[in-house]
């Protein structure tokens, strides 16, 4: 056997530091973060204080659910369903998402391998560990979601990262993809529509990379869907699961925190190969046993009712998209390519003069806009900035207004 590629990159480190004589596995030091949730706590403590942030930090839709997704959810709870549910959730649910999922496929799929869980999140930590453990590789995209690399990170693996770049619209390149294979890869993270970066990767890129996975039987593949139905100006969604190729070592996640604005409900689904359902189905119920019974039942009616409000959910972002790509790249100092997916910008901000965390701290701590610096989502998300645009048309107004004010005060032209 090759031995493992050591990486270049440094692992996540985090500030874990347990009192003497307590010795928990080291690699809790290796676990990361999201640091999302520290600007968010960061904005609120400055509110607290009396200041006013313009939030574009977070990655959550500022709609609430269709009334009827809420009502599903009390008629359960007053019908009496507080107990336990199958590990791998309701059966009624698991088919509905198999038919949700089967347009994407172009063929029929088996509710049998559908899992719900408690949030997207969760089938990225099931799938990672299930992969990682020291010695072997995973493939992730750099910059991309960071609970890849602090799931890679923690499980020993070592973190292979993909680098997306500004210059193709931030779409993974297959070529540079299958390049970055090796004996040791396991697993291969890809996530299009992206976060940070709303990149969409063409369908012709992801067929040559489907292509050539042939060559490596060995390697899994992650592809985190979970904005596939926030895509722009008539692009189609380019879903992993259309390859039948790959129907044997492909893991598809997705679930309804974004499309349903869902966040807080924690419900999350995922399509599995067939050999590892039971395995997940393990682990699900080693963790989590099943997830909230009457959650289920709202995540029931949100795929099965109306869509009205997630059409116009698509069609405020839409705007908002515009908005927000037109006013960055007015502004001096920075560049936006358009992004074809979610509801992030990731503009390019080193004409500034400033690295991406020194501009995320001086607009929140002086600008009062909170953003989140690209490299929180790894070494190649330096030079950016993720602006989240789930924030109304004022909000983003203003908050331009003000990183327009501060770029001016520090003169850059
Ligand atoms: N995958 C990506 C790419 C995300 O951006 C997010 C959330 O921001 C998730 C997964 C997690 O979704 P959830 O909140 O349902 O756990």
């Amino acid at each position: 056997m090759t031995a493992p590629r050591p990486s270049p990159f440094p692992t996540s480190t985090s500030a874990f530091d347990p009192p003497k004589g307590l010795q928990p596995t080291p690699a809790l030091a290796r676990l990361g973060t999201e640091s999302a949730f520290e600007v968010l706590a960061r904005a609120k403590a400055l509110e607290a204080d009396g200041r006013s942030i313009v939030n574009l930090g977070i990655g959550q839709p500022d709609f609430a659910p269709a009334p009827h997704i809420v009502e599903a959810a009390i008629k359960a709870l007053h019908e009496g369903h507080h107990g336990y549910t199958p590990a791998a959730g309701l059966p009624e649910l698991r088919e509905a998402v198999a038919a949700e999922l089967e347009p994407r496929a172009g063929r029929r799929l088996d509710p049998g391998r559908v899992l719900i869980v408690p949030g997207g999140k969760v089938t990225m930590f099931l799938a990672i560990l299930m992969f990682g453990q020291p010695g072997v590789e995973i493939v992730y995209p750099d910059p991309g979601f960071p609970i890849y690399r602090s799931l890679i990170d923690y499980s020993g693996a070592t973190p292979v990262p993909l680098p997306l770049r500004e210059a193709k619209g931030f779409a993974f390149s297959a070529e540079e993809a299958l390049s970055l294979i090796g004996p040791q890869t396991r697993l291969i993270i890809l996530n299009s529509p992206a976060n940070p970066t709303g990149g969409v990767t063409p369908e012709a890129e992801v067929a040559r990379l489907v292509a050539g996975l042939a060559d490596h039987p060995h390697v899994a593949v992650l592809s985190d869907e979970i904005y596939a139905r926030l895509l722009y100006d008539g692009r189609k969604h380019a879903s992993l699961l259309a390859y039948e190729s790959l129907d044997e070592r492909l893991i598809l996640l997705d679930g309804w925190s974004k499309t349903f604005a869902m966040t807080g409900w924690r419900l999350g689904y995922s399509y599995w190969p067939q050999s590892l359902v039971e395995p997940a189905v393990r682990m699900a119920i080693n963790s989590f046993s099943c997830v909230n019974a009457a959650a289920q039942f709202a995540g029931l009616a949100a795929l099965t009712g109306p869509q009205d409000a997630v059409v116009e959910m698509h069609a405020a972002f839409d705007a908002r998209r515009r908005q927000v790509v037109d006013g960055l790249n007015d502004l001096p100092g920075v560049g936006c390519v358009e992004p074809g997916g979610a509801f992030y910008a990731f503009p390019n901000v080193t004409g500034t003069g400033l690295t991406a965390k020194q501009l995320e701290t001086a607009l929140l701590e002086t600008a009062g806009v909170a953003t989140i610096a690209g490299t929180s989502f790894g070494l190649f998300g330096e030079g950016y900035l993720r602006i989240s645009y789930a924030n109304s048309s004022e909000n983003l107004k203003e908050g331009l207004q003000r990183i327009g004010a501060f770029l001016a005060d520090r003169g850059v032209a």
